[in-house]
C-alpha cells in the first residue's frame, strides 16, 4: 500500500478516512498547526481527504 500524499511504498500506512497515509505524512497533518508556515500545504491535504471521503460516502448504497 502506498501513500496517498507522497507516493511512498513500503512505509506503514494507516487508514485516515479510508485513505492510506504513511505514518511521516500522517504526523505532519497532525501535528503541524494550521497557522503554520506550510498551511496551504495541509489545506489541500485536508481538503482532498475529506473530497475523497465525501465521494465514496457519495457511492455508497
Ligand atoms: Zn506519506
Amino acid at each position: 500500500m502506498s501513500c496517498k500524499f507522497c507516493n511512498e511504498k513500503g512505509k506503514n500506512t494507516v487508514d485516515l478516512l479510508g485513505i492510506s497515509i504513511c505514518e511521516d505524512c500522517f504526523e505532519h497533518i497532525a501535528t503541524t498547526s494550521v497557522f503554520a508556515d506550510n498551511y496551504e500545504y495541509n489545506k489541500e491535504v485536508i481538503k482532498s481527504i475529506l473530497k475523497k471521503y465525501i465521494e465514496e460516502k457519495d457511492m455508497a448504497p
